[in-house]
C-alpha cells in the first residue's frame, strides 16, 4: 500500500515564487451549474488550474461536487483529451479507430460539405439540430446551427 501524499494539498503552502488565487464560479460540466471555487498557480509561466472545490455559500450545491465536477481539471489538462480534430483515416473501415488530425479548415469545409450535399439530395427537412449539454450553454452553436436549419 502506498503512503505517497496527495497528488496536490489545497492547504500546503504555496511553492516557493509561487502565487495562488481562488476563482469562484460555476462548474460548466453539466446544466446543474453548481458552484465551485477554483485553485490557480501561478510559477511564472501564467496561472494552471490545481484544484476545484464545491462552493459552500452556492445556494444550489452548498459545497456538494459530483464525480464529473471533481474531476474537472482534467478538462484542462487531461493528455487524453482531443485538441485538434480527427478525420478517418483514408481507407479505414467505420469502427476501426483509425484517425488522422486535421486542421480545423479542413475539417469545418469536410463538415460544411457534408451537410450541404444531405440538404441538396434530401431537403432542408432532412437536417436537425440537437440541443444538448454542453451545446446549450454554447451560444456560437446555437446561432451557426440556425444557417443550416430552415
Ligand atoms: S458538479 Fe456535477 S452536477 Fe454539478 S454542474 Fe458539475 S457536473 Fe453537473
Amino acid at each position: 500500500m502506498s503512503t505517497a501524499g496527495p497528488l496536490h494539498d489545497p492547504a500546503a503552502d504555496a511553492l516557493p515564487g509561487s502565487t495562488t488565487e481562488v476563482k469562484t464560479t460555476t462548474c460548466y460540466m453539466c446544466a446543474c451549474r453548481c458552484g465551485i471555487r477554483v485553485h490557480l498557480r501561478d510559477s511564472g509561466d501564467g496561472p494552471q488550474v490545481r484544484y476545484i472545490e464545491g462552493n459552500p455559500e452556492h445556494p444550489l450545491n452548498k459545497g456538494i461536487l459530483c464525480a464529473k465536477g471533481s474531476s474537472g481539471i482534467m478538462k484542462q489538462y487531461s493528455p487524453a483529451r482531443l485538441t485538434k480534430p480527427l478525420m478517418r483515416r483514408p481507407g479505414a473501415a467505420r469502427g476501426d479507430s483509425q484517425f488522422v488530425e486535421v486542421g480545423w479548415d479542413e475539417a469545418f469545409a469536410d463538415i460544411g460539405e457534408r451537410l450541404r450535399r444531405v440538404q441538396r439530395e434530401h431537403g432542408c427537412d432532412a437536417l436537425a439540430f440537437c440541443q444538448g449539454n454542453p451545446v446549450m450553454h454554447n451560444y456560437g452553436a446555437s446561432i451557426y446551427a440556425q444557417s443550416f436549419l430552415p
